[in-house]
C-alpha cells in the first residue's frame, strides 16, 4: 500500500501541519516499569519484615533469607533495565508506524485510500486480530463498516450499518456497565495518567463468567487499598505479570492473567455511549471479541469509529491505545475533509433556492453526455420560462416569487422521467435534458411540464395561477453539438412567447 516504506522520502510539505506522534512514554507510567518497581517494593517490604523478625528473635538463618531477598532485588533491577530497553524498541516501532499512517493519509486523495492506510497500519502495529473502521458512506444515507483481518487470505469485508448507530444518545440512554476483570493493567494505580481520556472509575461491575478473579476497582493511593492483604495481593499480581513479561513461566497462584475488559471505549460521556453502540453492532455483525473502540470525532459530531478486536483475553497495551487514538484523530480529520470537499462540490453545482442542478452543472453534464454519444443515441432539450414573472414579483413581492420558483421547480421535476436532467439555468428559466427520447417524447414531456405548472395550487401564497412557455428541440443527428440544440430550443421558446405564452413549441 505504501510504496515508500519506512525509510522512504520524508513527509511532503503538506504534512508538516499534521500533529506529530506523541513522544514514546517512558517512566513510571509504563506498565512494565511500574511492575518492576512493584517487585522491588515487594522485595524490600519483605526484607523489612524479615529484618524485624530477626531483630525480635535474633535467629541466624534469617541472615540467609535476607541475602536471598537481596538477590531477588538485584534480579528485579536487571529486569527493570530490560523492560526499559524493550520499551525503547517498541517506541521506535511505534514511531515508524505513525509515520506510515501519516504518510498514507497525506497521500490520500480518496476516503478509500485513507481507510486502507489506516486499517493496514493499525493491524500491523497493534496486537489486534481485526480492525474495523465504521464511517459515514459518501451518499450519507448509511454507515460502512470495513473489517480487515490479520490472518492472511481473509479478504477485507465491508458491510452496511444504519446511520442511527451514530445518533446522539437519547435521554436516559446510559453506557452499559462494563465488567472490570482482574488484570495487571486493571489493578495498577489508574492505568494511564498521561492518556488524555482515561475512563473515569466506575463502580464494581458484574464479573464475566470466564474471568477467574475479580478485585474491586483500583484505589489511587496505597492508603486507600484497605490493608496489607490487598497490598500483598497486588504485589503478587504485579510480580506474576513481570515474570510473564520477561518470558518466565508464571505459576497460576491467583489465576490472575492480564485480561482485557469485555468491551472498552476510549471516550467519555455521549461519545462513549455512541462508541459502545458501535462496538455492540460490530461485535454482532462480525462476531468479534474484546473490542477496543475509539470514536472518530469531527466538528459536526461523531462521524464513525475505529474498533480493534482480539481473540485472546490479554489486556490492550498502552501502546495500542495510544496508536488507535492518534489513528482516530487523523482518520476523522481526513474523512471530515473529504466530506467537506464533497459538500462544496455539491453546492457549486446546485441552485440553493430550488435544489435543482444549476447552469454550470447542466452545461458540464450536457457536454459530457454529448462526448459519449454514439450513432443512434437520441437527445432533446426543453427550455422553460415562467410567463410574466416580473409582474408576479411586482404584485406579490419577491419572497412569494421565490416560493413560486420552488413550486415550479418541483412540478418540473415531478413531470420529467427519472433519466432526464432538470436544471435551473437562470432567474425564472429552467431546462431539461432528455436522454434517448422517442420522436414524440420530448413534446409530450414538454406538455406534461406545462400542464403540471398550470395545475399548481398556489392559493396558500395568494397567487391564482402561473404558467410556463416551453421550447423543445430534438437532436437531428448524433453529431449535433449541445450548444446548437440549446439554441434551437431557445428559439422555439421565443416563438411560444410570441404566440401568446402558456404553450409548447418544437423547434
Ligand atoms: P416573459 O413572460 O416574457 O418571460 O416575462 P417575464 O416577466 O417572466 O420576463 P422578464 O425577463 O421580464 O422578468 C423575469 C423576472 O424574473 C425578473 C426578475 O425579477 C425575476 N427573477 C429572476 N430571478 C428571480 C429570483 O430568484 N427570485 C424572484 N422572486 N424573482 C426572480
Ligand atoms: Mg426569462
Ligand atoms: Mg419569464
Amino acid at each position: 500500500m505504501d510504496a515508500d516504506g519506512p525509510d522512504g522520502p520524508s513527509f511532503p510539505a503538506n504534512v508538516s501541519n499534521v500533529p506529530q506522534p506523541p513522544p514514546s512514554r517512558q517512566g513510571p507510567g509504563d506498565p512494565s516499569i511500574r511492575r518492576t518497581w512493584w517487585l522491588l517494593a515487594g522485595a524490600f517490604l519483605a526484607l523489612a519484615v524479615v529484618n524485624g523478625f530477626r531483630l525480635a528473635t535474633e535467629r541466624q538463618p534469617v541472615d540467609w533469607l535476607t541475602v536471598g531477598l537481596v538477590i531477588v532485588a538485584a534480579v528485579a533491577a536487571i529486569a527493570h533495565r530490560n523492560a526499559v530497553a524493550g520499551l525503547e524498541s517498541r517506541g521506535r516501532g511505534e514511531a515508524e508506524s505513525f509515520a506510515r499512517i501519516l504518510r498514507g493519509l497525506s497521500h490520500s486523495v480518496s476516503a478509500d485510500a485513507i481507510v486502507s492506510a489506516i486499517l493496514d497500519d493499525l493491524i500491523a502495529a497493534t496486537a489486534a486480530d481485526h480492525v474495523v473502521l465504521v464511517r459515514r458512506r459518501s451518499d450519507g444515507v448509511a454507515l460502512d463498516a470495513t473489517l480487515v483481518s490479520r490472518r492472511a487470505g481473509v479478504p477485507t469485508t465491508t458491510t452496511v450499518l444504519p446511520l442511527a448507530v451514530l445518533d446522539a444518545p437519547s435521554d436516559g440512554e446510559e453506557r452499559a456497565p462494563v465488567a472490570v476483570p482482574i488484570a495487571h493493567d486493571a489493578i495498577a494505580p489508574d492505568a494511564d495518567p498521561l492518556a488524555p481520556e482515561s475512563e473515569p472509575a466506575s463502580p464494581a461491575p458484574p464479573r464475566p463468567a470466564a474471568t477467574p478473579v475479580v478485585l474491586p476497582r483500583v484505589a489511587r493511593r496505597a492508603s486507600d487499598v484497605g490493608g496489607g492483604r490487598m497490598l500483598i495481593r497486588r504485589i503478587a499480581a504485579e510480580t506474576l505479570a513481570l515474570l510473564k513479561d520477561v518470558g518466565l513461566p508464571t505459576p497460576d497462584l491467583l489465576g490472575a492473567r492480564g485480561t482485557s475488559k469485555p468491551s472498552e471505549v476510549l471516550a467519555r460521556g455521549p461519545e462513549a455511549v455512541i462508541s459502545e453502540r458501535v462496538a455492540d453492532r460490530v461485535r454482532s455483525v462480525f462476531g468479534l471479541s474484546h473490542p477496543l473502540t475509539v470514536p472518530l470525532r469531527a466538528e459536526r459530531g461523531v462521524i464513525g469509529a475505529i474498533v480493534l478486536s482480539r481473540r485472546d483475553r490479554d489486556a490492550w497495551s498502552q501502546s495500542a491505545r495510544r496508536l488507535v487514538r492518534v489513528a482516530a484523530t487523523e482518520t476523522a480529520a481526513a474523512l471530515d475533509r473529504a466530506m467537506s470537499q464533497r459538500e462544496v462540490a455539491a453546492s457549486a453545482s446546485t441552485d440553493p433556492l430550488t435544489g435543482l442542478p444549476n447552469r454550470r452543472y447542466f452545461e458540464e453534464f450536457s457536454s459530457l453526455l454529448t462526448g459519449r454519444r454514439r450513432a443512434g443515441d437520441a437527445l432533446a432539450v426543453l427550455m422553460i420560462d415562467i410567463d410574466k414573472f416580473k409582474g408576479l414579483n411586482d404584485t406579490y413581492g419577491h419572497p412569494v416569487g421565490d416560493e413560486v420558483l420552488r413550486s415550479v421547480a418541483g412540478a418540473i421535476t415531478a413531470a420529467v422521467r427519472d433519466q432526464d436532467v432538470p436544471a435551473r439555468i437562470g432567474g425564472e428559466e429552467f431546462a431539461v435534458l432528455l436522454r434517448n427520447p422517442g420522436p414524440t417524447v420530448a413534446l409530450e414531456v414538454g406538455e406534461r411540464v406545462r400542464q403540471a405548472v398550470r395545475d399548481l395550487d398556489l392559493r396558500s401564497l395568494g397567487v391564482p395561477t402561473v404558467s410556463v412557455s416551453v421550447g423543445v428541440a430534438n437532436a437531428n443527428t448524433a453529431e449535433e453539438p449541445i450548444d446548437s440544440l440549446i439554441d434551437r430550443a431557445d428559439r422555439a421558446l421565443l416563438r411560444a412567447k410570441r404566440a401568446g405564452r402558456d404553450r409548447v413549441i418544437a423547434g
